[in-house]
């Protein structure tokens, strides 16, 4: 009898993961929309995953891992995420140490896949000048994205490894990337000249993570922030004193604070030193699809206008 029973339990548990397994395969099947012929190309974040979609138009399927609004320092894949990089023919990631929270779930993720690292999956942010933590000069800064050159560096990253795996089509990968890199070129000149005429006491910005090193240099302004990197504890009291200290020795009218992390600690600053908070800024990843930060080039011109209007506080 007990026999019987556990027999019986043994075929329900595999008929559910049969069926579990199939579900999942239709859900990513569904989020990618494959079509057939198509080159299947997964990338880390939504940012990423916007700039495949750019230079890949209609020749590639694109999919996300960490979906928007969402964190992509510390991430659980999913089983949708390992069977989408096991069927994908590229995988990207960002690399300069984005994505080893958690214990390092992208390479855990590339493993379980069965992929390799410059073979299939490639770091977007080759060749960009690398720039480091503060707080741990070994580690890299992730948030390379975050100056529209790089920006540019990435989606040629992206053109030559789309032009290698799909030769067929290179001539419109190559066609699709000069233009996106005009159209990003264009915002990063002219935002440089407007940043340029910032009074020099008008030229701190505070955020709660510190994303905006590289934002810093390309625009010549100075980063403030509670905690460095989101894989840190963030808003201690220590981290507090310290940024309240820097604001109360600066001239800011005005405080930021990022769509993908807690506002609380803004908050409390905001109360701590009776500065509003300006707007929400997008850092490591797009807004949801029609919002101001929809796409890479949408949440530039989103960060770019709003940072600007609270540095000159017009
Ligand atoms: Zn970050």
């Amino acid at each position: 009898m007990k026999k019987n029973f556990v027999a019986v339990l043994a075929v329900i548990l595999m008929i559910s993961g049969v069926a579990l397994f199939l579900q999942q395969r239709q859900q990513v099947e569904a989020e990618t929309t494959r079509q057939p012929g198509n080159l299947r190309v997964v990338s880390t974040n939504s940012i990423i995953d916007d700039m495949v979609k750019q230079v890949g138009g209609d020749k590639v399927t694109a999919y996300s891992i960490v979906k928007r609004g969402t964190d992509p320092h510390e991430y659980e894949p999913q089983p949708t995420d390992i069977t989408a990089t096991a069927d994908a023919d590229v995988v990207f990631y960002n690399g300069l140490q984005l994505e080893t929270g958690g214990n390092g779930w992208f390479k855990k993720l590339v493993k379980a896949s069965k992929k390799d690292f410059d073979e299939d999956v490639f770091a977007a942010s080759q060749g960009v000048t690398v720039r480091y933590l503060t707080t741990n000069r070994h580690e890299a800064d992730p948030h390379a994205w975050l100056d529209l050159a790089n920006g540019q560096q990435y989606v040629e990253t992206i053109s030559r490894v789309l032009q290698q795996k799909d030769p067929e089509n290179a001539a419109f990968y190559q066609k699709n990337a000069r233009a996106y890199q005009a159209k990003l070129a264009k915002l990063h000149q002219s935002s440089q000249a407007k940043f340029a005429k910032l009074p020099a006491n008008q030229r701190l910005l505070v955020t709660s993570e510190g994303a905006f090193k590289y934002f810093a240099a390309a625009y010549q302004i100075q980063a403030a922030y509670i905690w460095e990197v989101n894989t840190e504890s963030q808003g201690t009291p220590e981290q507090m004193q310290a940024v309240v200290k820097k604001i109360r020795q600066s001239n800011v009218k005005n405080l930021f604070v990022e769509t993908s992390v807690s506002p609380k600690s803004m908050q409390k600053l905001s109360q701590e030193t009776d500065l509003p908070i300006k707007a929400t800024l997008y850092t490591d990843s797009l807004g949801a699809a029609g919002s101001t930060g929809a796409t890479y080039y949408q949440m530039m011109h989103w960060n770019l206008t709003k940072i600007y209007q609270g540095l000159a506080n017009s």
